[in-house]
């Protein structure tokens, strides 16, 4: 008798379908075949084989396996079982995840074939007036081994001239498997620094993949060349026949990164990020999953790829917190990567100037390795930072005097200087100075942000847009005023205290065209004088030679927060920003323009000591009872009124009733209205990780049972970055 095969979805169930396996067919876990569902057809993915039939019911036979091999091999297929567990999000979503768009949604797990040309003739045999003609042809004999439909286009012929010439018989048609794109950077073998001692000392540390499972914290100042042991760590220890991950915050930001590794490795370095395509993603797929010996340098999600020779995983700047998926399955990158660690037996090194309390804390207590470098690389200094007390002091554009003097300066002595901002836009919040009216999301419990080159005003939380007026729209007062610092009203003090300088505005809005990163870093890069100014994207990973100053506009945001992670957020965002001074030969400098400057927290920044200020934090969460000393979970409810989710979540309340486990709440979040729905939550704080989970599967098991009307959404959130 035949035998049953567990299938899972890529639907958000909590639970497995069941399918005969028809006579001949072999599967083992992983593998996606396509079965019968409802009166269409889905693809899914075995789960389980072997499984008996129970008596008496009729059990629909799977339609056909769409490989012999299983898309998911052993180790990722537990990985994603563990995280589906861990995260308590299901399990079908969570293997399809692994997939690319293309192989979940069915297709063949092939490269589709490229149609290549080469030349057979000469340009000499076509009529003296076919320029266009003529000039294909020369582009083609030029190269040897062809070229394909796309890169002719691309070097701007049309498919017609391509026509033309194969009507001719002066080309020659051929299907090949695309090649990976020209790499322009690619210079192995190039000159690269020697490591210095600090470098070395602190390389010579990290265990190696024949060691087996390790995880490693290395804590490395800003500027102390953490890059660059990377490099040379994976150069001296990683096989030709191995692969490895190194995980960033966002590539497209950093272009520079890449092409540090393209130097090194060439065509061994493969990138994995949001802007790829579907060809680009399952090419770059079947190489992970065919075993090619790359190192993949990957967002978040390349974490969950399925190599199959995986030797070292590297997390650089492993505080971030993009790691975190913030909707969905919301996993951590970072978290996900020490566990796949453990289950290939090889070594994980988490990189960080300035490393999360988790990852500190998990150092401390011995499970991790520190390792401390604390010298920046290439006789660089740290920089000194410095506050400003500005309660008295006029603003212009948010920026005191001594603040645009120091800038002034900078530019006088051929530097370069960065400016901070959190918050992009004109200004946070347009008031009327008459009947105090302010401009309010219709869908948000929050203000609309006044854009001031689009002349909008928009939602930050939800894609709510309208006209910006000149008057209030309440009472049409002309007493209406942007109130608060963007970085487009900074940028435009800037542009007028300093009409000679070029002055680049860096956040999501400036950033969105294709190539426009690069033009911002090619300005960056000729050296001259300019002014940076920007959003939290100019804290990450930069490397600007040139910068000598830092002014931070306003440092006050996250002193007061009800976030529990706040104050660890804004010291890691604000020595990340530091950071970037001063990493040439000249010493940098940082101002933080502030209104606290009597705060305890501000006054050790200035020190630079970040292990300190991070001992002082934990002392903080311990005394609190928070993470990373207990293990936290939030349900999060969004329903069409407060009160259907608040009723759902009291509900839950009793099912968390136990010893050692706190449930704070329901409470409506601190955003209580987003685009229109409410939203409310309810805190699990627990002494253990093991309570918790278990805890949490019961809890869901009883939800899956009950009926909750279609219009109140809730989830769990595990390790949760945001609390508010
Ligand atoms: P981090 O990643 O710690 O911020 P990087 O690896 O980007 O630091 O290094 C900072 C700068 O120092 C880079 O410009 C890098 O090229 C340079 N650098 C790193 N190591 C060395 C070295 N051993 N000798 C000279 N320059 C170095
Ligand atoms: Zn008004
Ligand atoms: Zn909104």
């Amino acid at each position: 008798m035949s035998s049953i095969a567990r299938i899972a979805l890529n639907r958000p169930l909590r639970r497995l379908f069941d399918y005969r396996i028809p006579e001949g067919m072999d599967l083992v876990p992983g593998q996606r075949v396509r079965i019968p569902f409802g009166r269409q057809q889905a693809t899914g993915l075995v789960v389980e084989t072997g499984v008996q039939p129970p008596a008496n019911i009729t059990i629909k036979p799977i339609i056909s396996e769409l490989e012999t091999w299983p898309a998911l091999p052993e180790e990722t297929f537990k990985l994603l079982s563990w995280a589906s567990s861990y995260y308590q999000h299901p399990l079908g979503e969570c293997l399809f995840t692994a997939l690319p768009a293309s192989l979940r949604k069915g297709r063949p797990a092939k490269e589709k074939a490229e149609q290549w040309w080469t030349a057979r003739g000469s340009a000499e045999e076509l009529p003296t007036n076919a320029h266009k003609q003529r000039a294909l042809m020369s582009w083609l004999a030029e190269r040897e081994e062809g070229a394909s439909d796309r890169d002719i286009v691309r070097a701007g012929y049309t498919r017609a001239q391509i026509r033309a010439l194969q009507n001719k018989h002066l080309i020659h048609p051929d299907i090949r498997r695309p090649r990976p794109d020209a790499v322009t950077d690619a210079n192995p073998g190039g000159r690269t620094p020697t490591l210095s001692a600090a470098q070395a000392h602190a390389a010579s540390k990290l265990s190696t993949p024949s060691e087996g499972f390790s995880a490693s914290l290395l804590y490395g100042i800003t500027g102390s060349g953490k890059t660059e042991i990377y490099l040379h760590y994976l150069k001296k220890n990683l096989e030709p026949d191995q692969q490895a991950l190194v995980l960033v915050p966002e590539i497209n930001l950093t272009p520079q990164t890449v092409a540090r590794f393209r130097h090194y490795f060439g065509h061994r370095i493969v990138v994995w990020h949001s802007a790829l395509n579907d060809s680009e993603r399952l090419s770059t797929w079947l190489k992970i999953r065919n075993g090619e010996p790359i190192i993949l340098i990957g967002t978040r999600s390349a974490v969950l790829l399925p190599f199959t020779g995986l030797k070292t995983i590297i997390v650089d700047e492993e505080h971030d917190s993009s790691y975190k998926q913030g909707e969905g399955f919301r996993y951590s990158g970072r978290d996900v990567a020490v566990y796949r660690a453990h289950l290939n037996a090889c070594p994980v090194i988490l990189g960080s100037a300035t490393p999360s309390l988790e990852s500190y804390h998990n150092a401390l207590q011995q499970k991790y390795h520190l390792i401390r470098l604390e010298e920046r690389a290439g006789n660089a200094q740290p920089p000194e930072i410095s506050l400003l007390d500005i309660r008295s002091r006029p603003l212009e554009g948010g920026m005191s005097q001594p603040a645009l003097d120091a800038i002034r300066k900078t530019l006088e002595n051929g530097h370069q200087a960065l400016v901070f901002v959190n918050r992009r836009g004109f200004a946070p919040v347009m008031m009327c100075f008459d009947c105090g009216h302010m401009v309010e999301c219709p869908r948000c419990d929050t203000r609309l942000t006044y854009h001031r080159r689009d002349r909008a005003m928009r939602c930050h939380h939800c894609d709510y847009q309208t006209a910006a007026t000149e008057q209030c729209p309440s009472c049409k007062s002309d007493a209406f005023k942007p109130v608060g610092q963007g970085t487009e009203r900074t940028e435009d003090i800037l542009a007028t205290t300093f009409p000679e300088t070029p002055i680049v505005r860096v956040d999501r809005d400036s950033t969105q065209r294709k190539g426009s990163i690069q033009s911002i870093l090619d300005t960056v890069n000729t050296g001259k004088p300019c002014v940076l100014v920007g959003t939290q994207m100019l804290a990450k990973g930069h490397d600007f030679p040139g910068v000598t100053l830092v002014v931070v506009v306003n440092a006050d945001g996250g002193l007061f927060s009800v976030d529990f992670r706040a104050p660890e957020q804004l010291i890691q965002t604000l020595l990340q920003v530091s950071g970037r001074a001063g990493r040439g030969k000249a010493r940098g400098k940082v101002l933080v323009q502030t209104c606290h400057s009597d705060h305890p927290l501000l006054r050790s920044l200035c020190d630079g000591r970040y292990l300190d200020m991070a001992d002082q934090l934990l002392t903080e969460r311990e005394a609190g009872q928070f993470p990373p000393f207990r293990a936290m979970a939030i349900f999060r409810a969004e329903a069409d009124s407060m009160e259907q989710g608040l009723a759902l979540l009291d509900s839950i309340k009793p099912l968390a009733q136990a010893p050692g486990i706190d449930a704070w709440g329901p409470l409506p979040a601190l955003i209580a209205r987003r685009a229109d729905r409410h939203r409310s939550q309810l805190i699990l704080n627990a002494a253990s990780r093991k309570q918790l989970n278990l805890l949490l599967k019961g809890i869901c098991e009883q939800l899956d049972q009950r009926k909750i009307p279609g219009n109140v959404k809730w989830v769990i959130d595990v390790d949760p970055q945001e609390t508010g």
